[in-house]
């Protein structure tokens, strides 16, 4: 067995989901060296000494992860196209099975070195020891989920999780006899009540899609540790600069990286971060289930992830001023956004985000024909799924993720027909709302 692997069946760490080791999986099974939790560290910054711990987010998201010797003294990350490493020879070969040598990769589905610094990158923003970088967000929580479940496990989610992130647990994982239960947004007494003996997962999302609820993650950290249940947090909407969920107790944090990180809506993405022992029993998983991130997709996530801090406050910035535009508009019922005092976890978001993200979701005073005229009378956003770009996106929901369910149903769970998801880019502020005040005019019905 390779040099520092768990035997097959051990314990990492009090899991007891068995991890996926094998010979088979080599070297790459090694358990990376656990650091301590560094949670109570502020202001946070790259493990692997890469970066001055002193230093913060934007700081971090340009230097954390990054070697600073790199080959023929390139500045920029080398993108490291291979689909397999090669040995000088034998005793090269044994020396590296034997876990001598720890820098250097051996086939392209356990590792690269232009993914690994992604990976160092997003663990240094979120103040954790590692992290694992997946072909999309999608990969990366199925494959986590996979990872801390056995069959006869019980998973908490709330209701407003990323629809494709319910529909695998509730409508696939219970096949391999896995059972769910889904508690509504942001209630803790049902997520207290929910859990049961055999309960090993809870996972929320912080902000939630569409209506930005803000989850008091310290309160699901304090009742799901005492009784070694894992907490999982996608943390897609708040990004690291504004949120790092492992300093209120969380085990693990998730980033579809296809929305700010990567940031330019070029590339898909999935990241997921924290303490070694948990991050291996993942990485084990992705070396079997084969999700992995391709060296040029992690090459512009790098790219993006340098530019984060700055698109991200200018982001969450002119969102708020959205927000704060549409909120008292005759032509708008509601807002749900954070940062707006109206909004009913705006205290909470408070406490824990430094900024409230860039998504803001409005309900006009219209059907859904009438809020079709309002997003076909934009000029500046272009409709399509996603967010975190640069570009300014919209999309009524009821029409994009909800199509093919009837308006009865989608009602049920919150997706009503007058809603607008609008996913601010970086362009100016005042063309923006303007352009939204112009639209909200010229599409009266
Ligand atoms: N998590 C959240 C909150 C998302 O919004 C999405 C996608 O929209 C995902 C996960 C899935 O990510 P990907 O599209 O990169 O697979």
């Amino acid at each position: 067995m390779a040099a520092g692997a768990a035997a097959p069946g051990a314990r990492v760490g009090h899991e007891d989901v068995q991890p996926i080791i094998h010979a088979d999986v080599g070297r790459n099974a090694r358990r990376l060296p656990s650091r301590s939790s560094g949670h109570e560290r502020r202001p946070l910054v790259a493990s692997a000494a890469m970066s001055d711990p002193k230093h913060h987010e934007a700081t971090a998201a340009v230097h954390a992860g990054e070697r600073r010797a790199r080959p023929e003294h390139a500045l920029a990350e080398p993108i490291v196209q291979t689909a397999t490493y090669t040995f000088d020879d034998t005793a090269d070969l044994v020396r590296y099975m034997e876990g001598h040598d720890e820098d250097r990769e051996e086939y392209g589905r356990y590792g690269n070195p232009t993914v690994r610094t992604f990976e160092r990158k997003v663990a240094g923003l979120e103040g954790v020891d590692d992290a694992v970088a997946f072909a999309s967000g999608m990969a990366a929580v199925t494959t986590t989920i996979l990872a801390l479940v056995k069959s006869g496990s019980h998973v908490v989610l709330f209701s407003d999780c990323y629809r494709r992130t319910r529909q695998f647990v509730t409508g696939f994982l219970d096949r391999f006899g896995v059972t769910s239960t889904l508690v509504p947004s942001g209630d803790i007494e049902a997520l207290e009540a929910a859990l049961r003996p055999e309960t090993r997962l809870v996972i929320s999302e912080a902000p939630t899609n569409p209506y930005n609820d803000v989850v008091d993650v310290r309160r699901i950290a304090a009742l799901c540790k005492p009784r070694r249940i894992r907490t999982l947090i996608d943390s897609t909407f708040a990004t690291p600069i504004h949120f790092q969920p492992a300093r209120h107790g969380i085990d693990l944090v998730l980033h579809s990286a296809t929305k700010y990180l990567g940031g330019h809506n070029d590339v898909l993405g999935g990241v997921v971060a924290g303490p070694s022992h948990l991050v291996s029993l993942v990485r084990d998983l992705r070396h079997v289930l084969g999700g992995v991130l391709d060296p040029h997709a992690a090459y512009l996530l790098l790219r993006g992830t340098k530019t984060l801090s700055v698109r991200v406050k200018q982001q969450s910035a002119t969102a708020l001023a959205l927000a704060k535009a549409l909120e008292g508009h005759p032509r708008v019922r509601r807002v749900h956004y954070a940062g707006l005092p109206s909004h009913r976890h705006h205290a909470v978001a408070r406490e824990l985000m430094s900024g409230f993200g860039a998504v803001v979701t409005f309900a006009l005073d219209a059907d859904l024909a009438g809020v079709s005229r309002f997003v076909d009378a934009l000029r500046i956003p272009r409709i399509a799924p996603s967010l975190g770009g640069v570009e300014s996106l919209v999309e009524q929901p009821a029409l994009m993720s909800y199509f093919e369910m009837p308006s009865e149903d989608r009602a049920k769970i919150g997706i009503t027909d007058d809603l607008v998801r609008y996913a601010v880019g970086i362009e100016d502020e005042a063309d923006l709302i303007a352009d939204v005040l112009r639209a909200l005019e010229t599409s009266r019905g």
